[in-house]
């Protein structure tokens, strides 16, 4: 079926295990269009670690140049403020027209967050939320889910919960072995691993 898939997340850096799980993801679903949209100022996370915006882009375009299913989007780092995915889901739902799916990539440790999402009922009724397996993260109870979410669209969640590859790969792991001089290039695409060095 066409339809987009949109992976959203700091990418600070991207990683093999972004990049795994979306492709699986991308083929199980049959989709034609990835997008990875670095974000500005995640609402969910403290930004005194992350790389300023345009470092992370650059690394996702490297990441994926050459393969022309993917594309990335810097629409998230030039909004002001901090940036919702409600309001991201929005601005491409009005570029790919209201009849083509729409699909939200997320993690297993991203499932377990959502009832903290911004207007997470809303989000849920507006695109397909896809869920990919995370090692260490084992499926949460969607109780507190269902408080904030119509049953179709959690059971619309829970039939999008897919057994994909797991990958034990962190940003937040690559970023201390970048700190303490330890081996990280097997953990991120070549193009990546050479910019970082280049730009220490
Ligand atoms: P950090 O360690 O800095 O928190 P991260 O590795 O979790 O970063 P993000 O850019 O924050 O990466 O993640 C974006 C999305 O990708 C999230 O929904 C997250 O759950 C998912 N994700 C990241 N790494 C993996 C992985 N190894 N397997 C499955 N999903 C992942």
């Amino acid at each position: 079926m066409p339809g987009w898939l949109l992976f959203g997340g700091s990418f600070n850096p991207i990683h093999n295990g972004h990049l795994g799980v979306c492709r699986h993801v991308a083929d199980r679903l049959g989709v034609d269009r990835i997008v990875l949209i670095p974000c500005a100022n995640p609402p969910h996370k403290r930004g005194d670690d992350l790389a300023p915006a345009a470092h992370r882009v650059r690394m996702c375009e490297l990441a994926v140049g050459g393969d022309p299913r993917y594309s990335v989007d810097d629409w998230e780092t030039r909004q002001p403020g901090p940036n919702y995915t409600l309001l991201t889901i929005r601005h491409f739902r009005g570029q790919i027209g209201s009849d083509l799916p729409l699909y939200w990539l997320i993690g297993m440790d991203s499932l377990r967050d959502l009832p903290t999402w911004y207007y997470i009922g809303e989000l849920a009724a507006e695109c397909t939320l896809v869920t990919a397996g995370r090692p260490g993260t084992p499926l949460p109870d969607l109780a507190p889910l269902r408080k904030l979410v119509a049953a179709a669209e959690v059971a619309r969640i829970e039939a999008h919960i897919l057994e994909t590859p797991l990958f034990d790969i962190s940003a937040t792991d690559i970023r201390e072995r970048i700190r303490r001089g330890a081996p990280f290039a097997s953990l991120v695409p070549d193009a990546v691993a050479a910019y970082v060095t280049a730009q220490g």
